[in-house]
């Protein structure tokens, strides 16, 4: 492992701090107009970015990226995240949808399409998870059956982030019953905005509405918006999945300096309750979680470092990171006492962050590979222990149990 900038990484971290420094916009919580629309300043942000080479290091040049390569991508984000900047609309459609676009569609369709998203003109979703599809997405049932020279698609997707604001979707469809679930999937891309899609905002208990249903009535799509060949859809699905996977970061949100803080203002009896011997134990153990956590990133960052892939045993740190966070909110909101339950930030502690994350760590332990399947991975491809039983793998999709 090492924990060391190479000469040309602290070189480039240098040039990134200096343009981030001229180019930034202020950290929103510091700034009197913290109301203006998010979403518009996201775009202008995005398009910044975009025009110095920043907006997708890793993308090649010609595509409107900068060329670089994994670890300097990891390098501006980490130096990008300390101006406290977090639009999130553009991270699911750059880093995962239109890199699967990139790699399947004809030329045609990636010059209409990866400039605007690259300057955060057009915003994608992910389509692919189902009420029965969403661990085992190779489960899904929205079907798309060819008629000429297009396909006609029925269904419904759940938990689709940004629908409500995407203009285009990646949409993995089953196009063959009879074969094994795998391989009978089909991969689209989609206009959001055709008449025939129909989302539906779902409401959080945050009071946020951040994901959506989505209902397909006889959507007709051309054929030429397949991605892959038809029912070779897991393999096109694959490629957005790794993608996700070689997203790198911890979880956003307040950790356990935050929590000390706290702890020091807030009274337990007569003295701060960071004199409560109790809460010392959590500390400490929030605090060695916290340190195994940043060795894990320092792996991955040495692996990037050396041009290779990060492995699997990254799932370890959305496992850690998740839980610590979802622990360590409702011991915060305990602290606050009468003032844990109100989550209105101009009356909080805090301006609300840990009740903000306490109904946020629920969703982060989900989105991305639920725990248990994050652990199945680990146990499977770290430790080498024996596969999940996976009894339905090669039965024709249409004779698969359903439990109904
Ligand atoms: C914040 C958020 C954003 C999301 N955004 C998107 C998006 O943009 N696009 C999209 O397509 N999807 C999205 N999802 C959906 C997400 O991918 C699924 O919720 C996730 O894959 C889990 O699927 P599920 O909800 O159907 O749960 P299920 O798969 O039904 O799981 C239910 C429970 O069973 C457990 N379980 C399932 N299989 C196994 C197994 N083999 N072994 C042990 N335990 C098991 C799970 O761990 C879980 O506890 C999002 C979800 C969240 C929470």
């Amino acid at each position: 492992m090492d924990f060391n900038d190479s000469p040309e990484e602290a070189a480039y971290r240098d040039q990134v701090r200096a343009w981030l420094n001229e180019n930034a916009p202020k950290p929103r919580a510091t700034r009197p107009d913290r109301n203006t629309d998010l979403m518009a300043e996201g775009k202008a942000w995005q398009a910044k970015k975009a025009s110095a080479g920043y907006a997708q290091i890793t993308w090649p040049k010609e595509w409107g990226g900068g060329g670089g390569t994994q670890i300097q991508s990891v390098i501006f984000g980490q130096e990008e995240a300390k101006f406290g900047i977090a639009y999130p609309f553009f991270s699911i459609g750059l880093g995962m949808c239109v890199p699967t676009v990139m790699a399947f569609a004809d030329e045609e369709t990636k010059k209409r399409f990866v400039g605007p998203a690259l300057r955060g003109e057009e915003i994608w979703c992910q389509l692919f998870s189902e009420p029965a599809g969403g661990s085992d997405v190779a489960g899904l049932r929205t079907r798309a059956v060819k008629e000429g020279d297009e396909w006609v698609i029925n269904g419904q997707k759940v938990w689709t982030t940004g629908a409500h604001y995407c203009d285009f979707g990646i949409l993995l469809t089953r196009t063959n019953p009879d074969a094994p679930k795998h391989k009978g999937l089909t991969m689209f891309w989609i206009d959001m905005h055709d008449p025939a899609v129909e989302v539906r905002p779902i409401h959080q208990m945050s009071g946020q509405s951040e994901f959506n249903e989505v209902y397909f009535t006889n959507l007709r799509v051309k054929d030429s918006q397949r991605l892959g060949a038809v029912d070779d859809g897991w393999k096109v699905a694959l490629v957005t999945l790794m993608n996700e996977r070689l997203a790198v970061g911890g979880s956003s949100g307040p950790n356990y300096r935050e929590i000390m803080e706290l702890a020091r203002t807030v009274m337990d009896g007569d003295e701060p309750a960071l004199k409560n011997d109790a809460f010392r134990e959590k500390l400490a153990d929030w605090y060695v979680q916290a340190e195994g956590l940043k060795l894990t990133r320092f792996r991955t960052m040495t692996a990037l470092s050396r041009g290779e892939t990060p492995g699997p045993e990254s799932s370890i740190g959305k496992i850690i990171s998740a839980n610590q966070l979802q622990d360590l909110s409702h011991q915060a909101m305990d602290l606050e006492d009468q003032y844990g339950i109100i989550s209105d930030s101009k009356m909080a502690p805090m301006e609300a962050a840990f009740q903000q994350s306490a109904m946020w760590a629920p969703g982060l332990r989900i989105a991305g590979g639920t725990d248990e399947i994050l652990k199945n991975i680990i146990a499977e491809r770290v430790l080498g222990l024996p596969g999940d039983i996976r009894v339905d793998k090669d039965l024709p999709f249409k004779d698969a149990p359903t439990g109904r």
